[in-house]
């Protein structure tokens, strides 16, 4: 080749409607008020995640790890005691042997309730795959109910907001009262921490001594405080979500009071050596590093939310919430019309994927779920649904919902591409565009 020649192209660039790429413009522009938001509190959480470094003097020595009995890892201990600062709380769990959200709740449920115990849930029905660990679908053995532990539930009221009233008398003979953050799989608005605090208020009002478990899954780092600092007792989630920051490869946290925690870490090794045993292996650096950028990570997904809630209403579709609206997680709501917008939706993102682009996402059985469930997740850390992700059961009212987007550039490109399957397969009104 000669100087002068044309270099041919080694890249393929994404083919985006031009009418699409006005439409992401005119959407951008939406989002300046959300965008401040987000770069506040991406600061403030910054800062007391670097403060909680330091104060605990996390060294050198705690990127190394242990292995056998995982007798005094430093590297884990002092990642627990930064949790336990970051979350407002006394104490924290922090394990990779909890092996997602579901197991770190399912071990501090069985942590605090023994049998004859009554667990309430304040929010309505809770995440899918917590009604097989409570035993109210299906009839798996070591449920709650197998063990004798009683549950009520307090729905919620038809505008989706907690019913304060019934809380105050459901909750009463209690032992445990749940409370989950996020939306999940329902069509209802995520809390926001100062209705966290309202939950909880009303649920001590009505028993002093009931033990307030927040599910506090894709709620991490979306506001300035946590629902410990709110007057929660207990708060549980996924590392391979918000506080992660995409590194941590696998893991779940759990953050409370310290006698509480002394419950469950019984529960999540045995009695008598709880905590102190579980090796951590080479994990401490990546949940470290991951907790130290989740701030940064969170508002990356946070300004992909915006973006999407400002062009699917561009493009006429119904999400929840609102744009412009206070978030309580990361998690976007899509109404689409039918199951077909619904997978090509999620077939796009898939497509705008750093991993396994070039797979088609199908509809399957997975284990915990009473639907068929569409997962689009090419993410470096299998499953992660910090990274951009969109999920959903292929039931009515075609729901997709979308999360995630460790960077905001590259998670607008996602949707972008998702946007032009649509397109591609006849699911974008055009009128629209
Ligand atoms: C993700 C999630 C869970 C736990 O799910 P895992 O997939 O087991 O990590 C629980 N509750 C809510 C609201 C969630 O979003």
């Amino acid at each position: 080749m000669k100087i002068g020649d044309k270099i041919p192209p080694k890249t393929k660039k994404f083919e985006i409607d031009k009418r699409l790429l006005d439409l992401a413009e005119k959407a951008e522009s939406g989002c300046s008020l959300a965008f401040g938001e987000i770069n506040r509190n991406a600061r403030i959480n910054g800062e007391k995640v670097l403060n909680a470094f330091v104060n605990n003097r996390f060294s050198s020595s705690c990127l190394n790890g242990t292995t056998g009995y995982g007798y005094d890892d430093l590297g884990r201990d002092t990642i627990e005691k930064i949790f336990a600062e970051v979350f407002g709380a006394e104490d924290a769990l922090v394990r990779h042997t909890l092996v997602s959200g579901t197991h770190a709740l399912t071990v501090a449920l069985f942590g605090l309730l023994k049998t004859g115990d009554k667990l309430v849930s304040l929010t309505g029905k809770p995440y899918d795959t917590l009604e097989e660990v409570i035993g109210i679908r299906g009839n798996a053995s070591g449920s709650l109910r197998d063990f004798g532990i009683e549950y009520s539930q307090v729905d919620l009221l038809p505008d989706g907001t907690p019913d304060l009233a019934e809380i105050f008398r459901k909750g009463r003979d209690a032992k445990v009262a749940y409370i989950q953050r996020s939306r999940g799989y329902s069509h209802r608005p995520a809390l926001t921490i100062s209705m966290i605090s309202e939950i909880v208020s009303a649920a001590k009002n009505a028993n002093p001594d009931v033990i307030v478990l927040v599910d506090n899954c894709y709620g991490e780092f979306v506001e300035t405080t946590e629902p410990c600092d709110a007057g929660a007792d207990v708060a549980v989630g996924s590392l391979i979500k918000n506080p992660g920051g995409g590194i941590a490869e696998t893991g779940g946290y759990i953050t409370g009071k310290k006698n509480f925690i002394k419950m469950i870490e019984n529960r999540l090794t045995s009695p008598g050596t709880g905590r102190e045993v579980g090796c951590s292996l080479g994990q401490n650096k990546l949940i470290a590093q991951g907790l130290f950028l989740a701030p940064e990570i969170v508002a990356g997904a946070l300004r992909t939310a915006s973006f999407v809630q400002e062009i699917m209403t561009l493009l006429g579709f119904n999400v929840l919430p609102k744009p412009n609206t206070k978030r309580g997680d990361i998690v976007t709501a899509i109404e689409m019309p039918d199951a077909d917008s619904l997978i090509h939706f999620c077939k796009g993102i898939q497509k705008g994927s750093p991993v396994d682009s070039f797979v088609s996402c199908e509809p399957w059985d997975m284990p915990g779920y009473d639907a068929k469930v569409i997962m689009a997740a090419g993410a470096f850390n299998m499953g992660a649904s910090i990274e951009l992700s969109c999920d959903a059961p292929i039931r009515e009212p075609y729901t997709a919902y979308i999360q995630g987007g460790l960077t905001y550039a590259t998670g607008r490109m996602g949707v972008l591409v998702a946007l032009q399957e649509m397109l591609n397969n006849h699911c974008l009104k055009t009128w629209a565009l």
